[in-house]
């Protein structure tokens, strides 16, 4: 198995857990894509997943068009020694082409969008004109044949295909699709993703707070990170420090959903019961990573559903879901993989770590006058403190074997922005 090379020099690595990148590797093969499809106007199709190539049946742009305001020509008739006049025989707005064909010496007046006329096949733009009378202008030398046209199919090329299934649609490729005369997509079903929490400290905003109680954020973020990725959510709410009632909720969850996403109860006191019953119920896959925060993370299946019981603490909940549960849910979704942008940028504050696992300290990337990147943290990084990411911007993202940064070192950053 993938474990660390020398644990025995890294005080913080704990045998019982895996790397990082074996998680991940333990995890992809298990996720089996959605195949369920249904079709939708464009309009609705923003952030859904292509289930089939498109390509276009169009030429994009259908015809040579102007780039410019100014005269269409033919560019053999171009002057090169001295000015030429051209007569002027129409106009050819965006919309309202020119119908005749432009013979030597004639000029169009054409608009940016304008057809070239036939016969055309340059622009001299308005500013370099020189008009003489009402129908005659005068080009001078120094420009172009050929010069501020669109051609035909520059864009997209009739049977082209201009996206590809697996493709997560932004707003650029609705717009895409429309251009190509495309009204409405195949895409993949929306994944049914069942989430809760576990904990008897837990209150719901609006409710009282009882000493040793704390306020449900975890069901707030997770809801809010599902929402980003556009699943069908399923909250079911809260489940006791129980054991018949994990059960329970873990039975419910598991024939209504695609994946079910826990938080809390993972870890290994007397009331965890996460990771018992999911060895009873279904199978785990592996219940520790080399992570800080988020070690305890269990991951496995609960009937046909995939299962991740993620940490209960704030800080872990969404370092564990931005750096497994969302790359699972892009797989489940139908999508092809895309990796969060990376930056290596200096550090401006001193990073405190241990040897022995991969850190996601929350940190701030930021440019100075000059325009030069640095990252700097955010205050007190304990996984508790759910501050440290509302202020961030970014992940730095320090190795296993990484020890103390200094000031000026160079590390990883993963901006929030490219992962959201
Ligand atoms: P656990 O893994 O259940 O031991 O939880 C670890 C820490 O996270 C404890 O301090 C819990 O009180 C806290 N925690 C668990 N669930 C939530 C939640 N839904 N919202 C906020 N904090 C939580
Ligand atoms: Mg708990």
């Amino acid at each position: 198995m993938n474990r660390a090379p020398d644990p025995s020099c890294m005080d913080d690595f704990d045998v019982q857990s895996i790397l990082p990148e074996e998680a991940a590797a333990r995890i992809r093969p298990i996720v089996q894509p959605v195949q369920d499809t249904e079709v939708v106007a464009i309009a609705n199709a923003l952030d859904r997943v292509l289930a089939a190539d498109i390509q276009s049946t169009l030429d994009v742009p259908g015809h040579a068009n102007s780039a410019m305001d100014g005269y269409a020509v033919r560019g053999e008739d171009l002057p090169q020694d001295e000015s030429i006049s051209f007569t002027l025989i129409g106009t050819a707005f965006a919309g309202h082409p020119y119908a005749d064909t432009l013979g030597a010496q004639e000029c169009v007046r054409v608009m940016t969008g304008g057809l070239i006329p036939e016969g055309a096949d340059t622009v001299v733009i308005q500013e370099r004109v020189r008009a003489v009378g009402e129908t005659e202008i005068e080009i001078s030398p120094g420009e172009t044949a050929g010069q501020n046209v669109r051609a035909a199919g520059e864009d997209i090329a009739e049977g082209s295909v201009v996206l590809r299934a697996g493709r997560w649609l932004t707003p650029a490729d609705v717009g895409l699709l429309a251009s190509v005369g495309i009204a409405e997509v195949s895409v993949f079903r929306r994944t049914r993703i069942a989430f809760f929490s576990t904990g008897d400290e837990l209150r719901e905003v609006g409710e009282e707070l009882e000493e040793g109680c704390i306020y449900n954020s975890n069901r707030y973020t997770l809801a809010a990170m599902l929402k980003r990725l556009h699943v069908e959510p399923l909250d079911m709410g809260v489940i006791r420090d129980d054991r018949k009632a994990v059960e329970q909720a873990f039975r419910a969850a598991a024939e209504q959903a695609d994946m079910v996403i826990t938080s809390g109860g993972v870890s290994v006191g007397e009331a965890d019961y996460v990771k018992e019953v999911l060895e009873e119920m279904g199978s785990v896959s592996f219940w520790k990573v080399a992570i800080k925060p988020g070690r305890p993370l269990a991951f496995g299946r609960l009937g046909e559903a995939l299962f991740f019981g993620l940490p209960g603490n704030p800080v872990s909940v969404m370092v564990t879901f931005y750096q497994f549960v969302r790359p699972a849910l892009l797989q489940l979704a139908g999508a092809t993989p895309s990796t969060p942008l990376r930056l290596n940028v200096p550090a401006s504050t001193p990073l405190r770590k241990r040897p022995g696992r991969v850190e996601y300290q929350r940190g701030i990337l930021s440019q100075d006058e000059d325009g030069n990147y640095s990252v700097s943290k955010t205050g007190m990084q304990g996984s508790g403190i759910l501050t440290s990411m509302s202020q961030a911007n970014c992940f730095i993202v320090l190795s296993l074997e990484q020890g103390q940064v200094e000031v000026g070192e160079h590390v990883d950053v993963v901006p929030f922005d490219s992962i959201t």
